[in-house]
């Protein structure tokens, strides 16, 4: 007989129609709930907000925000309408508590990790039973999704424009072809200012796995927002996702996080001209072992070769996390091992509890506690220790280089330092000097 490994955790309640529904319940309002719902039921007549992101084909990573030309300074129209409609919802009492009250410390030490105090989000909830050998795992409708939304909580939809402008349409009714619309909605546990949820083409019922299209439209909003403090994070998985519906979570931090900070060193590119080629990098001196890609020139360059990570690591069953930072030019791929090694009792009982979940927050370095004393006690050493848990060996973080290496077609820094040397003795210094100190050894 298969084992299944599960963990025990109380589940975060994004949604007020998560809590009270029982699946019974959720069925018997699947068709015409007058619920002014996010399914079919409602979705098709429903009068949303909608803001059209700029799509040209050849969307560049760099050319700033989508709603004025080059590289403007002010708010992006993008963050306005949605800090404004968080807003709005936080006056009609839609969250669950107020997040602005909560406090927040940044660690001493060298890293800066940022410790939150939250009691409200994780009361009133028992523990519930994750499957978490299982990276892909199907849709299943009896369970909560984002369909069971109802529309006030969410804050617009969010579609590509038909030409090469943003535009934002206040209660625009869909048309035929986008019978599935991508949404932005609040998380009613929010752990920022400004926390939401995308949900790509919320009524194709995609689980929570990675696909190129649907991360195209995080690397959008991350884009379009044009704030550096704006970071979208993703969980697979067997990674702290709590519900099998896809979707992107994002908020704004006034500070950089630990992650951020951590000096990288390249170890991969795309092939083609050194300009325009997608570079990835490792992370080093930080607990947890991961990889960082930049550069490339057009967005969907780089997030092809972000999504083709991904989808190697889920058909290889290996949990991870992801943030993207710094407008969607930086993005950090973080496979971990924290809940295969709770579920097998490899985990410390006193970092057990402090229940604390890495999931991409904590695991970049914004660690939200949920007990007055750990957040009293909270220190530098306790995060890197939280997060040494999280981070795979070095023996299988090399596995997941060979993954990436192979899923999006890379080559390696040694090689490429090599072919040139072979091929152009005088261009090799050239390459090198590109490179950050760390990098000059090479093995
Ligand atoms: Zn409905």
């Amino acid at each position: 007989m298969e084992r299944i490994l599960t963990i025990k955790r109380v589940p975060t309640v994004v949604s007020n129609y998560q809590e009270n529904a029982s699946s019974d319940d959720l069925k018997s309002k699947a068709q015409g709930c007058g619920r002014n719902c996010l399914g079919k039921c409602c979705l098709p007549v429903s009068k949303l907000l909608l803001y059209c992101f700029k799509n040209a084909e050849h969307e560049r990573v760099e050319d700033f925000c989508g709603s004025c030309d080059g590289g403007c300074p002010q708010m992006s129209f993008l963050n306005n309408l949605l800090l404004g409609q968080w807003e709005d919802r936080m006056s009609r009492g839609l969250f669950r508590y107020d997040v602005t009250s909560c406090e927040t410390k940044v660690l001493p030490g060298k890293y800066g990790f940022i410790a939150q105090l939250n009691e409200g989000r994780h009361l009133k909830k028992r523990p519930t039973e994750f499957r978490i050998d299982k990276v892909l795992q199907p849709f299943d409708e009896n369970k909560f999704n984002f369909t069971k939304v109802g529309q006030e909580e969410v804050l617009f939809r969010f579609e590509p424009s038909k030409d090469d402008k943003s535009h934002y349409i206040p209660s625009s009714p869909l048309d035929s072809e986008e019978c599935s619309p991508t949404v932005v909605a609040i998380n009613v546990s929010p752990i920022e200012y400004g926390h939401v949820l995308l949900i790509p083409r919320v009524l194709n019922c995609f689980p929570q796995r990675i696909d190129s299209e649907s991360l195209l439209l995080a690397f959008h909003l991350a884009k379009e927002a044009s704030d550096p403090f704006f970071r979208v994070g993703y969980n697979s998985l067997g990674a702290f996702a709590t519900i099998n519906h896809l979707h992107f979570q994002a908020y704004y931090l006034a500070v950089p996080f630990p992650i951020e900070k951590a000096p990288t060193c390249r170890i991969m590119s795309s092939k083609g001209p050194y300009e325009t080629r997608v570079t990835v990098s490792k992370l080093l001196s930080y607990p947890v072992r991961g990889l960082v890609f930049d550069g490339g020139c057009k967005l969907r360059d780089l997030c092809d070769a972000v999504a083709s990570s991904c989808i190697s690591l889920q058909s290889n069953n290996i949990p991870f996390n992801l943030l993207i930072s710094d407008c969607g030019k930086r993005i950090f791929l973080l496979p971990q091992c924290y809940a295969e090694k709770q579920a097998h009792g490899e985990v410390d009982r006193d970092l057990l509890d402090t229940q604390v979940n890495p999931a991409v927050w904590e695991i970049c370095g914004h660690i939200v506690l949920k007990r007055r004393k750990d957040y009293d006690e909270a220190s530098e050493q306790y995060a890197w220790r939280l997060l040494a848990e999280v981070s795979l060996s070095e023996e299988k973080f090399q596995e997941v280089k060979s993954f990436v290496r192979e899923a999006a077609n890379l080559q390696s820094e040694e090689e490429y330092i090599s072919m040139q040397e072979g091929r152009y003795d005088s261009t090799t210094l050239q390459v090198a000097s590109h490179l950050p100190q760390d990098c000059l050894v090479l093995h």
